[in-house]
């Protein structure tokens, strides 16, 4: 006997013995504490889905009801047996499960496969795809077939000759840190890295799956967080490739510029960008900064990366105008696009060991970057915008 034996009939006598216990009683008589994610709905009143399931058990002919202990899925596989039975799950947020920041770090620090010498690109391609999905708003979760189907031609695309189009290689890593959500399966999820066992696994039990709901509503929220993601994966991942085709390919390309205010007449607060936006944007560069920090030596390409966020940054500091002190006055003419004409500075070349943080940088018009490059007074100017970045990158979170 297996809890796949477990039919409606065994679940609703588990409910009916919880009715008479109440629900602590029965809680404590089957061994469970109250379940902090999903609650089973029935006739109007939650229970402890877990709980329920264990119960169930003990209604099958000469079986005995299950502990907490006795399962290997969860709660999450006794929520997924319950609605193969056609019950509803209610599914609340954990109470202390991983903040949104907490999942971005598990996507900074993503364990790398070499086996074949360059970093797989399986897990990366996934990511990117899904923060395409998020920015645009599209649904999070998707049933495994369409993501099944559109993954794998996106590895078929871009992933490293040699490596296979198995969509299941990602997702099941992605989900065993925490960052990408599997529903609606009834088996526990595979752990192995067997290579038929995780096919078979996602092919047997179709989940519905899609970032973590936290991932997903930051990645679509917060443009810096993009932007410091697609960096880091850009470092780890992408050394000595070409990001672009695949950025452009999920939706991704163009994302430094895509949202920023067009130039009208008199509407700076367009501009505006949060202190909590800022600050963690800030907290993402320097990350990086600390990360990359004495690696370059051991890079394919000598040149550092250049950071999206940081110079996000900037541009969103600078509200569209040069931040030189001294400027006499930029373009009034826009780009295409309805952008103001800046360029994104580094008052102290990286090379020079200038740090690639929105403390050390300003937007500047191309006069002005003109004259920083090549003007007689570089000097005095480079002296000024050093004090002017750093004044300005100290009185963002304040200024809001
Ligand atoms: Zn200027």
């Amino acid at each position: 006997m297996a809890l796949t034996d477990i039919t409606r009939r065994e679940v609703e006598k588990a409910i009916e013995e919880c009715d008479r216990l109440g629900r602590d009683a029965f809680l404590k008589h089957h061994g469970f504490r109250r379940a902090r994610r999903y609650l089973l709905s029935y006739e109007g009143e939650q229970y402890d889905s877990k709980a329920i399931v264990g119960a169930a058990h003990g209604f099958l002919p000469g079986q005995q009801p299950l502990a907490a202990g006795d399962f290997s899925g969860g709660a999450a596989h006794a929520a997924g047996l319950l609605r193969s039975l056609g019950f509803d799950i209610a599914e609340d947020h954990p109470v202390s499960g991983p903040t949104a920041d907490d999942l971005v770090h598990r996507v900074t620090h993503l364990k790398v496969n070499r086996s074949s010498g360059h970093p797989a690109l399986y897990q990366p391609i996934a990511l990117l795809w899904a923060m395409g999905r998020a920015l645009r708003g599209e649904q999070r979760l998707l049933p495994w077939t369409e993501t099944e189907e559109t993954l794998k031609a996106l590895l078929e695309r871009h992933g490293l000759r040699g490596e296979r189009p198995r969509p299941d290689y990602p997702v099941a890593s992605l989900h065993h840190v925490g960052v990408w959500s599997l529903h609606d399966y009834a088996e526990p999820v595979t752990t192995a890295h067997g290579d038929a066992k995780v096919r078979r696994w996602f092919a047997a039990n179709q989940p519905l799956g899609g970032l973590a709901e936290p991932l997903y509503e930051l990645f679509r929220d917060s443009e810096v967080t993009r932007l410091a993601v697609i960096d880091e994966l850009a470092d780890t991942f992408f050394d000595g490739l070409d990001c672009t085709p695949l950025l452009a390919d999920v939706g991704l390309r163009d994302i430094e510029s895509a949202d920023l205010p067009e130039v009208t007449e008199g509407e700076p607060e367009q501009w505006l960008i949060t202190a909590a936006e800022y600050e963690r944007g800030c907290r993402l560069v320097e990350e990086r900064e600390a990360k990359t920090h004495g690696e370059r030596i051991s890079r394919t390409t000598q040149r550092p990366r250049r950071s999206r966020a940081a110079r996000h940054l900037v541009l969103r500091r600078s509200k569209g105008r040069c931040e030189n002190p001294q400027c006499t006055g930029q373009p009034a003419d826009v780009t295409d696009r309805r952008h103001p004409i800046l360029e994104v500075d580094h008052v102290v070349d990286l090379a020079g060991g200038g740090r690639d943080h929105p403390s050390q940088m300003v937007a500047l018009c191309p006069n002005c970057h003109a004259v920083k490059t090549r003007g007689s007074t570089r000097e005095v100017l480079r002296e000024i915008l050093l004090r002017v970045a750093q004044e300005r990158h100290d009185a963002m979170p304040n200024t809001i």
